[in-house]
């Protein structure tokens, strides 16, 4: 059976890409960090699809865990395969760069990139032996075009995104597709606090985008019908970019 792993998948866009790829009748590993709560929630929604879902909880950036997390599920399913991943975790924790703080640039760059190499290091033999996989990085609108405060996680997005492009033409032949989406601003946990109201005048949608419909474009990027797709950066930004 094909399983989907998503990380960060407890809430936000994560939750919404859980349940799009569930209601599509991929089973669904969650992962999460620490909010246990909302993970379960996440969890009682996918089981209500009717496919199978588990919790894999393990921090991203700490290889060992990740690596004895994978290992246990695979080891506990060996007629399994986790055949799509989504690298969605992901923190911010803007200030200017005369005041962005060692652990601060080190948190944000960390959870993006390390996460990425130690997960999808994890998870891709199995994609390459089944001569399947399909991963799709949440990176930034931010990685694309750099935004002021956020120097730490436009240089995190803007690598994830280089990453992508990079192992999207080492695994194309085992028929593994590599993409990243590019969100603009959704309404999440993480823009809590922002003025919405003052952003979207510079939106060309005049309105930030819903978790839900970053989920339909991971959903189609992860379909079979998408194949012929990889490397590819695809906005989803309301026109901001
Ligand atoms: P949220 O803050 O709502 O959710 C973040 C998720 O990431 C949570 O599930 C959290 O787990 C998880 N997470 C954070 N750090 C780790 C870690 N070290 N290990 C495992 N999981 C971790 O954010 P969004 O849903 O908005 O963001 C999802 C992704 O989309 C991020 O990569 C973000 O950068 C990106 N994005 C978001 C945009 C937006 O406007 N919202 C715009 C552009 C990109 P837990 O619940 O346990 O805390």
């Amino acid at each position: 059976m094909r399983y989907a792993l998503v990380t960060g998948g407890g809430r936000g866009i994560g939750r919404a890409v859980c349940l799009k790829l569930a209601s599509q009748g991929w089973n669904i590993l969650i992962n999460y960090a620490s909010n246990a709560a909302k993970a379960q929630e996440t969890l009682s929604a996918v089981l209500s699809c009717g496919v199978k879902g588990e919790l894999l909880p393990f921090d991203v950036t700490d290889a060992e865990a990740v690596d004895d997390a994978v290992r246990g599920w695979q080891e506990a399913h060996p007629e399994d395969v986790i055949a799509a991943l989504v690298n969605n975790a992901g923190v911010r924790d803007d200030n200017l760069l005369i005041w962005l703080e060692p652990a601060a640039w080190q948190k944000v760059l960390s959870t993006t990139l390390d996460g990425f190499y130690n997960v999808t290091r994890a998870v891709l033999q199995p994609m390459l032996l089944s001569k399947f996989g399909r991963i799709v990085n949440m990176a930034s609108l931010s990685g694309l075009k750099g935004l002021p405060g956020q120097t730490n996680y436009s240089a995190a997005k803007g690598g994830l995104i280089a990453a992508t492009k990079a192992l999207a033409q080492e695994v194309a032949r085992k028929k593994v597709t590599v993409n990243a989406v590019a969100p603009g601003f959704i309404r999440t946990d993480m823009v809590d606090g922002l003025d919405e109201t003052e952003l979207r005048r510079n939106i060309p949608a005049a309105r930030f985008g819903e978790p839900e419909e970053v989920a339909a474009l991971v959903a189609f990027l992860v379909s079979e019908e998408a194949g012929y797709i990889t490397g590819e950066c695809i906005g989803i930004d309301g026109g901001l970019y």
